[in-house]
């Protein structure tokens, strides 16, 4: 045997992590009684109490969601891995599809769809905006698409995309309506069946208060007939959910070994929903971001997105004239233990980024950072 290298074995301290208060763009805070759920004792992956634990999950999901759809799991990565997975269930190659781009992750889909072979048609607003029926309607009559992909809350930019009318407009084309709901999830109204969503995805870390780890996402019975009349393979083995949905569905196939205590804490974060109530946690998320927002407008403060599509959850703050924003953001973890991130992109040194996510999303955490802000200022 040769000697063992000691180069890499460091000496470390036990962990101790610094107590942020994390109101930047995710993750939030997780809720505390997440955090003690995820240090529950293990079962296994196909133990019937696992199985039972997963059946509550996904119900408690459609609930949040406000969804009927069978099709309802945690996809075992973060949010980026259920996005892929939407977008890898739902595009062949060589398919049309339009993509709604008015922020970062609207460029994101756009490379990942892109990476699947479709035939990507954009429609772009600028970092901010939302894009109006007409403006979909077009690009749908135009190119007809077989996927519609739009961020219904864009984090890098604070806007919420409407979405009214959409599905019937998609319906009429044969075209599935697929949106990004990781900053919407648990925090702004959601009516997915009512709507006529066919996939949407999310994360854990935002407004569900559960760390990041987990991609809820959900297929809708015309999603779900898209999967089954497809002519290739999904080219992701991983995040084939003609294949991970076994696990999920009835036939509890093994796939993959689920993260079991990640699901003990989405679990536990979704009892907190329920137990709250959608329509209450909607409605603290947007009392706490007026607070939020009449308080920056007594700052001289701006937001950057019109009220009428301005997210509850993230707030875009305008950066007045003269002010380094990196500056203000450091000085505020360094002051006070409270993220605040700066903007992405065409936002980079324009805005600030502030989540009221899930937990977070109190009035003593708006008004800390507020006077907080204010002193750095
Ligand atoms: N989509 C949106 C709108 C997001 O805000 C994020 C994360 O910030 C993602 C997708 C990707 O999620 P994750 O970073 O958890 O992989």
């Amino acid at each position: 045997m040769p000697s063992v290298n000691n180069t890499h074995r460091i000496p470390t301290t036990d962990l101790d992590t610094p107590p942020r208060l994390l109101l930047g763009p995710g993750p939030s805070n997780a809720h505390p009684r997440v955090l003690r759920a995820l240090s529950n004792r293990q079962v296994g992956h196909l133990d019937p109490a696992f199985l039972a634990i997963m059946g509550e999950v996904q119900e408690l999901l459609r609930y949040a969601w406000q969804t009927d759809n069978p099709v309802t799991v945690p996809v075992s990565g973060t949010g980026s891995a259920a996005m892929e997975a939407a977008v890898a269930n739902t595009v062949e190659r060589g398919d049309s599809v339009v993509i709604g781009v008015n922020g970062y992750f609207g460029e994101r889909l756009v490379d990942m769809a892109t990476r699947y072979g479709a035939e990507v048609h954009r429609l772009d607003r600028a970092w901010g905006e939302a894009f109006s029926f007409d403006e979909i309607s077009e690009a749908v009559e135009r190119h007809k698409p077989r996927v519609l992909l739009l961020v219904h809350a864009e984090t890098s930019t604070g806007a919420r995309q409407p979405l009214e009318g959409v599905s019937e407009l998609c319906r009429e084309h044969d075209c599935l309506l697929l949106i990004d709901t990781v900053t919407s999830l648990g925090g702004v109204p959601l009516f997915l069946d009512e709507w006529g969503v066919d996939v949407a995805y999310s994360g854990t870390q935002k407004c569900l208060s559960c760390p990041p780890g987990l991609g809820p996402l959900t297929l809708g019975p015309r999603a779900v007939e898209r999967l089954a009349a497809r002519k290739t393979k999904v080219p992701n083995w991983y995040l084939d959910m003609s294949l991970v949905g076994q696990y999920w569905g009835k036939e509890r196939t093994y796939h993959h070994t689920a993260p079991i205590n990640m699901n003990y804490g989405l679990r536990e974060a979704l009892r907190l929903v329920a137990e709250e109530g959608l329509e209450a946690r909607w409605e603290r998320h947007a009392r706490n971001a007026r607070l939020l927002w009449d308080g920056l407008g007594e700052m001289g403060l701006a937001c950057h997105v019109d009220e009428a599509i301005r997210l509850p959850s993230l707030t875009t703050i305008r950066v007045p004239d003269g002010v380094d924003a990196a500056a203000v953001s450091r000085e505020l973890m360094a002051r006070y233990n409270i993220e605040m991130a700066g903007g992405l992109g065409e936002l980079k040194g324009k805005v600030w980024r502030v989540g009221l996510m899930g937990f977070n999303s109190r009035e003593e955490n708006v008004r800390l950072l507020l006077s907080a802000l204010a002193e750095v200022l």
